[in-house]
Formats: structure tokens, sequence, C-alpha cells
């Protein structure tokens, strides 16, 4: 049994949808995540999972990080209008802070693999892009309708199927990279 350590309903979906492994999400307290990197960030949700539970625990934490503000809102793109998980005002700050500025941004996701016996595994992919100028598409979560990734065809990642974002996506590609070791591991 594998700890999907997710307290994010619409990012949990993806990364059962990208494991295809039986998960569970249980119950216990959200650890605080005062890590300064996504890598930092994963291992807490990863390690609190495995201590919580005694299961290996796959946690994610991930982010935006636009060039033009140094990289933010990196870790804090979850709460950067000042309240966590509110999409709609993360976006609206984001367009109105870049009116003029240029819009290159990546997605970066760093996965981390926790065993009960302490083995820690991490990866961490970017998906770049641009910050378009008004939201598109019905798809995804958090920034998907103001991101067009380069490889998309020009559509946000909210217009893209879910396979097609699977397919291209910082979360996809860190994922297919730790499931060698998932597979080892769960078997
Ligand atoms: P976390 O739950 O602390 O990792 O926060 C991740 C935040 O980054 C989310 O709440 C979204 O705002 C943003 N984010 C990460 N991945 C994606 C994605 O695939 N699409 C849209 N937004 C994302």
């Amino acid at each position: 049994m594998i700890l999907l350590a997710s307290h994010n309903a619409a990012k949990a979906a993806e990364l059962k949808r990208l494991t295809g492994l039986e998960v569970v999400t249980p119950d216990y307290p959200e650890p605080v995540e005062d890590g300064l990197s996504f890598k930092e960030n994963a291992l807490i949700k990863a390690r609190a999972g495995a201590k919580a539970t005694g299961l290996v625990t796959l946690a994610d934490d991930s982010g935006l990080t636009v060039e033009a503000l140094n990289g933010m809102p990196g870790i804090l793109s979850a709460r950067w209008s000042g309240t966590h998980g509110d999409d709609e005002a993360n976006n609206k700050l984001l367009l109105a802070q870049l009116t003029d500025l240029p819009r290159e941004a990546a997605f970066v996701c760093c996965v981390a693999l926790v065993t009960p016996d302490g083995e820690e595994y991490v990866e961490e992919c970017r998906w770049p892009g641009t910050i378009a100028t008004e939201p598109r598409g019905e798809n995804g979560f958090g920034y998907d309708p103001i991101f067009v990734p380069h490889d998309g065809n020009g559509k946000t990642s909210a217009e893209l199927t879910a396979e097609e974002k699977d397919r291209l996506s910082h979360r996809g590609q860190a994922m297919r990279k730790i499931a060698t070791r998932l597979a080892q591991i769960s078997q």
C-alpha cells in the first residue's frame, strides 16, 4: 500500500491518475510547510505521511515560477494573493503584476518518496511556458487557466485534456521519473 500525501483534492486526483496505483489519503494533521524550496516542502509532506502511517509515502510540492518575479510565486504559489487555495484571486493578482513585464514562466513539480525506514528519493521537473493575458479553459486547477506551455499548441493548460496535460506536465514528468523506485518499493 502506498500513501499519497496530499490535502489538495485536485492535485491528488492528478497524482492518482498518473501513478495508476492503489493509493490512500488518510486523515492526519497537515504538516507545516516551512521549507524554503519545493524539495524541502515535498520531503516535509512525505516524511510526515510516512511517520503518521508507517506507509511508503509519496508527496509532491509544486508551483509556478515567473522569471520577471525572480522565481515567485514559487513555493508561495498556493497562497500568492494571501488566502491559501484561492485560485481565482491568485491568477488575478499575477495577471495584474505582469501587465508591463515579460511573461516567461514554468511550472515546477518536486516529488518525494519516503519509506518508513527512512529511505528518501526526490525528482524535480519543469514545464516551461508563458503567462496568458487573460484566463482560458475549464480543466485542471490553480494557474492552469493562465499558463500557456511552450509545447501545448498555444492552449492554456486548462484547455488541454487530462491526458494531454499528464503527458507534458511537470507533475507527469516527475511522476514518470519516480515510477521505477515506486514499482521496486511496492513489490
Ligand atoms: P502545494 O499544494 O503547496 O504544492 O501548492 C501548489 C500550488 O501551485 C497550487 O495550489 C497551484 O496554485 C500551483 N500549481 C502547482 N501545480 C499546478 C498545476 O499543475 N496547475 C496549476 N497550478 C499548479
